[in-house]
């Protein structure tokens, strides 16, 4: 039996890379201040605070400095969730004319329940639909842009089954109506290279924890000349655009992982995609009656989408769980019964492989031991549970 587990759920969380926690430690223990104080000994944390936005900034490949000389497009926030709630908030709040939000069946339920939210407050939201791939309708979504469209708004990269959307041709579409282009990046920022400066994007989501930094901390870009309305009113932290005191660890925590991000960026697109694409080929050898899901053409190096047909995802877990191997089923629990997920359900994956659907998200901490051992114990956890299928006949 392993003592250590096996993690291939990084799409769900990652881990704090070791670099990042030193990084953080004094800021608990010995630079506790307020750096809003006066005094140095707060006020001296603005030079850390900044040092992490210009790294930030550099991940994203934005160099656009404010007079003070800040990387001023980069807007500190709590997680993925709450800047994808500021930037839809702030294109609704200063294009109050425009009433319509354009966006995708396949958004995480940060994006979904705000457009839902919004539905019951009066706008219009218009869900473009996915084909079996999970690949985008773009003759819809251009047709669904109009005149009275606020905020498009397209994940960069889907967190189920790793899609890659082309956010920079919707964002030219969006403009040609004057609309204003938001991208939720958190699967994407760290995994695919970025250049803000050469890219249409006005505004941009993304959460230390999907690239091994801390929970509680993210950042929502917003290209210089966008307007901001703020989301969270009250102190005049983040130049008046985003309330609340500064997590500073947090802040500090995200700037060491940008940076880790950008220096392992080569690693995540050959070693990480390599070790993908070995435990792919692995399942398919040895397990009959599979698929591999999302865009093949298009996806995140790390993720791996599979339906196991006739089989639940959620036994599988239990007993991948018993060989310490952890990943994530395609389904959630609604209304007290497992339904395969939105994502899946978009895509049209018949019931039969939708319910026995699991997505293994890797890192740059895992190694070729482990997706051996995955291959090697898998096919028994599934024929296992095939044998006791009512549906499954070999
Ligand atoms: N958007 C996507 C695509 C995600 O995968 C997640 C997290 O799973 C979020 C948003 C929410 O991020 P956070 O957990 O930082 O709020």
């Amino acid at each position: 039996m392993r003592d250590k587990v096996i993690y291939f759920d990084n799409n769900a969380t990652t881990a704090v890379a070791p670099e990042v926690f030193e990084a953080m430690k004094p800021f608990y223990l010995e630079n506790y201040g307020n750096p809003s104080s006066i005094y140095t000994f707060g006020g001296l944390l603005k030079k850390d605070i900044e040092q992490a936005r210009a790294r930030v900034a550099k991940l994203l490949g934005s160099t656009f400095t404010d007079r003070e000389g800040h990387y001023s497009e980069i807007m500190f926030t709590s997680c993925g969730t709450e800047s994808d709630s500021a930037a839809i908030y702030s294109a609704l709040q200063t294009c109050p004319k425009r009433r319509k939000v354009v966006t995708t069946k396949v958004e995480h339920p940060a994006v979904l329940n705000l457009c839902k939210e919004l539905e019951r407050k009066g706008y219009k939201i218009s869900y473009v639909p996915v084909d079996s791939r999970g690949r985008l309708d773009m003759e819809i979504l251009k047709e669904q842009i109009d005149n009275d469209t606020a905020v498009v708004s397209v994940m960069w990269a889907n967190n189920e089954v790793g899609n890659i959307y082309p956010v920079e041709e919707i964002a030219k579409i969006a403009h040609a109506k004057g609309a204003l282009f938001h991208t939720d990046a958190v699967q994407a920022v760290g995994k695919i290279p970025m250049n803000m400066d050469e890219s249409e994007i006005d505004m941009l989501s993304l959460s230390a924890h999907k690239l091994h930094g801390p929970k509680g901390i993210g950042a929502l870009y917003i290209r210089k000349g966008i307007r901001f309305k703020p989301f969270l009113t009250g102190g005049h932290q983040e130049k008046g655009r985003r309330a609340g005191t500064e997590n500073v660890a947090g802040i500090v925590g995200l700037g060491k992982a940008a940076e880790l991000a950008l220096e392992k960026l080569e690693e995540e697109n050959t070693r990480v995609k390599a070790l993908r694409d070995r435990l792919e080929e692995g399942i398919k050898n040895n397990i009959p009656q599979i698929r591999i899901n999302g865009d093949l053409e298009s996806r995140l190096p790390n993720t791996s989408s599979i339906s196991f047909e006739y089989i639940e995802g959620e036994s599988i877990l239990m007993l991948m769980d018993r060989l310490k191997i952890c990943a994530s089923s395609g389904s959630a629990c609604t209304t007290g019964s497992l339904e395969p997920s939105h994502v899946l359900r978009s895509m049209g994956i018949p019931y039969t492989a939708a319910h026995g659907t699991i997505r293994f998200s890797l890192s740059v901490y895992n190694t070729e031991e482990e997706v051996d051992y995955c291959i090697e114990h898998l096919p028994k956890v599934i024929s296992t549970l095939r044998s006791m299928s009512p549906f499954w006949a070999e």
